[in-house]
């Protein structure tokens, strides 16, 4: 592996800031001891920073040469609503929430990269470090776009990485196109009548209407979205009534959609919305739809991945890196960036032996091994595409 030794000499302080950020979870646009932790690092590198960019956010700029090339690096920096489960020395010291997706390892590796470069400044343009808040589907990339992020710091083309712990570490995973999809939540507050629940010819039974709306719900991805696409729709959650013998006036159904394109999205969007209108109505009641768009889908662009697989594979050797990753219906605040800026979003191997728990499970944490490799894609884009003299 083509890891130069200064990035492996920072293996051991690159844990300890790791270790803090993940003894300190911090929520969604309640990141200011991590973003604090951040903006301090980078001062403390020589970097140029800029705190509350879109409430939480940081941006840490750097500068090498005259030339006015630009990059963007991004990182998250937020936690889940989790319990840890894990009973090691840097255990979540705030109750209830923790870095269950590895953002922990992600702002370190950014924050590795910054030191590396801002010591070592073998490249010509701006470097824009991004580490955005709120990640896990309440709109930190979005709140940093609308604060100006790239009008602000201009950036040619922006990237981001992901760790992937069914991927073993030393290998990376990268395609063209489709990475992560769209997502949407929708509720459906159906209204019927209340009634005894033995007297039916008294009401309007919404669970009757909400179990129709539940099952015409399935036509959509069976009927209406073209075959060759990827779509998902799950009713998540029902609920109605209180008791045995009445019949309740209102249920609702939840759920979510998924896709890897915004036309599909689209097509979803508007079933939903006939289908539990349409549905509501011709059984008497009546149904209100409200569906939010929370991601859009992660579409890594062509130049942009070839460039990043090239810098994988100087890195790891081409047969450590998974060009055509399986596609999970998962999604990605970092999609709203790229449908700004062209760029790319990679995946990182953090496997080891046992232990390969999942994001998003009490039992998690981000493998430390795995730090020097997301530094050195970091600084090797950096100063390949920024290269001096170019
Ligand atoms: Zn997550
Ligand atoms: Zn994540």
């Amino acid at each position: 592996m083509a890891i130069v030794e200064r990035i492996a000499g920072m293996q051991e302080e690159m844990t300890a800031w790791r270790r803090d950020i993940h003894a300190y979870p911090e929520l969604g646009f309640e990141e200011t001891r991590t973003a604090g932790f951040v903006a301090e690092k980078l001062e403390s590198f020589g970097l140029v920073v800029h705190r509350g960019v879109g409430r939480t956010g940081v941006v840490g700029v750097l500068r090498a040469g005259k030339g006015n090339r630009s990059v963007g690096l991004r990182a998250d920096m937020d936690a889940l609503p989790i319990q840890e489960a894990n009973t090691f020395a840097h255990r979540s010291r705030h109750d209830g929430k923790m870095h269950a997706c590895g953002h922990d390892g992600h702002t370190t590796m950014l924050l590795g990269a910054a030191k590396y470069l801002a010591q070592t400044r073998a490249f010509d343009g701006t470097v824009n470090f991004i580490f955005q808040p709120a990640e896990e589907g309440i709109g930190g990339a979005r709140a940093m776009i609308e604060d100006g992020l790239f009008e602000r710091f201009p950036c040619e083309a922006v990237f981001g990485m992901h760790n992937r712990p069914s991927l073993p570490v030393g290998s990376f995973a990268v395609r063209s196109g489709a990475m992560m999809a769209a997502g949407g939540f929708f509720d459906i507050h159906v209204l019927g009548k209340g009634a005894h629940g033995a007297r039916p010819e008294s009401s309007v039974d919404p669970v009757v209407v909400a179990a129709h709306i539940v099952t015409a719900l399935q036509t959509i991805v069976s009927r209406n979205v073209p075959p060759v696409q990827t779509a998902v729709v799950s009713v998540t959650r029902i609920q109605a009534g209180a008791a045995y013998n009445v019949i309740p006036d209102s249920a609702q159904v939840a759920g979510t959609v998924r896709a890897f394109s915004r036309a599909v999205m689209e097509q979803m969007d508007a079933a939903v919305r006939r289908i539990a209108k349409g549905v509501a109505e011709g059984l008497g009641a009546r149904a209100e739809v409200d569906l939010r768009w929370i991601f859009a889908p992660t579409v890594n662009h062509a130049a942009e991945a070839e460039f990043a697989a090239s810098v994988c594979n100087e890195i790891v050797g081409v047969e450590h890196v998974d060009r055509d990753p399986q596609l999970i219906m998962a999604s990605e605040d970092f999609s709203f960036m790229l449908e700004k800026v062209p760029g790319c979003y990679i995946n990182i191997g953090t496997a080891e032996g046992e232990s390969r728990c999942e994001v998003h499970n009490p039992g998690y944490d981000f493998n430390d091994r795995a730090l020097p490799l997301g530094v050195s894609f970091f600084t090797r884009l950096v100063e390949t595409r920024l290269r001096k003299g170019a």
